[in-house]
């Protein structure tokens, strides 16, 4: 099947029990057991539920791997991954990616004796340099939030595998539909389905799939001790909105590449973060090893108060964090998303008070052009 078809039709595809073509609500906590232990596959629902069980043999399937886990957030999804790690474990994570991540890793994780180095994961050497004798696995995000910087995934898997270290990548930004980290040799692909996935601005959710049956039997066991799964409604949501995956991926990337395009021509604006513009340095690597460039950029105003006029001026795009859902969003990272980074480290990365971040809706682009030229004069 091909990646559009196996969105409508992946995984659990309808309800075996009925022929209802949609995969129903289980909204049950308890299974009957005909005697002690003999059940139909379900005991309670924190280790399993049929609903959240539809969805995480979908994301497996469409992901490519043999097992994946549906988490009441995308920071839940990451924190269980996080727990197949022990106390003295060292980790080396991307030093641009989202907030959130940094936060828990080095104010939560740390405290309890995983340690972190944050590199910057687009230069190999850099990644190979920081690696310990106790370093146990590689994080990273690409493209990068929100400068949009591409690590090469296959390098990165190569250095991983020569020293053992489990690969895990955040596949938030392109999505399966645009890019598989499996495939190019990742050992855990994590989502917030609170963006993209979702779609609709409607559910928080994280997906995780791995590799591998031990893996897969390790982050169940995590899944089912801690416990932060995703319930019935919000599994039936999130598979509502990935069936549309494709179609909403195709215009989201059309429209990014339009209003990109429109304002890397324009003189007042400093920089355009997009991977889909031919200049952006991670452009090249980017082509090879994902389908698409996603619908997420920044760009450089120039000022804190430039920014906020802007945000300010604009009536279609709305401001808000998050990101990935049919409407513009539009926001300033040092201020909001990335706020929890200390303003030191912001500088060092280049996320100035006057970069914005856009995630491009699926509305008319000609509306989203004239909303931005409106709010910028
Ligand atoms: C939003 C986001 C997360 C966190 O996910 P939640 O669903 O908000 O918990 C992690 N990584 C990236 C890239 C995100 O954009």
């Amino acid at each position: 099947m091909r990646m559009k078809t196996k969105l409508i039709h992946g995984g659990v595809d309808g309800d075996p029990q009925t022929g209802a073509v949609v995969f129903p609500i289980y909204q049950v906590s308890t299974y009957k057991q005909e005697t002690i232990g003999k059940h139909k596959g379900y005991e309670y629902s924190r280790t399993g539920n049929p609903t959240r069980n539809a969805v995480e043999q979908y994301i497996a399937d469409i992901e490519g791997g043999v097992r994946g886990f549906a988490f009441s957030s995308g920071m839940a999804a990451l924190s269980s991954i996080i727990m197949l790690f022990n106390q003295g474990d060292h980790i080396v994570c991307g030093d641009d990616v989202y907030g959130g991540t940094y936060r828990v890793l080095s104010k939560v994780f740390a405290r309890l004796g995983i340690q972190v180095t944050f590199v910057d994961t687009t230069d190999v050497a850099k990644v190979e340099t920081a690696i310990q004798d106790n370093t146990k696995a590689v994080m990273l995000e690409t493209p990068s939030n929100p400068l949009m910087n591409v690590t090469d995934i296959g390098a990165i898997s190569e250095v991983c595998q020569a020293k053992g270290l489990k690969l895990i990548v955040d596949n938030t930004f392109m999505t399966p539909y645009w890019q598989n980290p499996l495939s190019l040799g990742a050992d855990i692909v994590y989502h917030s389905a609170t963006k993209y996935l979702g779609g609709h601005s409607d559910v928080v959710s994280g997906l995780v799939v791995v590799k591998d049956e031990q893996l897969g039997q390790d982050l169940h066991f995590i899944q089912n001790s801690v416990g932060g799964v995703l319930g019935p409604q919000d599994s039936f949501i999130l598979l509502r909105g990935m069936k549309t995956l494709g179609v909403r991926m195709e215009e989201h990337e059309q429209n990014a590449r339009r209003i990109s395009q429109w304002l890397s021509e324009r003189s007042d604006i400093v920089k355009v973060y997009y991977p889909g513009l031919p200049g952006h340095p991670g452009h090249d690597i980017q082509k090879q090893q994902a389908r698409g460039f996603g619908g997420t950029f920044s760009f450089d105003v120039g000022s804190a108060e430039r920014a906020e006029r802007l945000l300010d001026r604009v009536n279609i795009f709305t401001l808000a964090e998050s990101l990935g859902a049919v409407e513009s969003l539009i926001s300033v990272p040092a201020r909001m998303t990335h706020a929890s980074i200390p303003a030191e480290r912001r500088a060092q990365l280049g996320i100035t008070d006057g970069l914005v971040r856009v995630s491009i809706g699926i509305e008319d682009v000609e509306d989203l052009l004239e909303d931005l030229e409106q709010g910028l004069k």
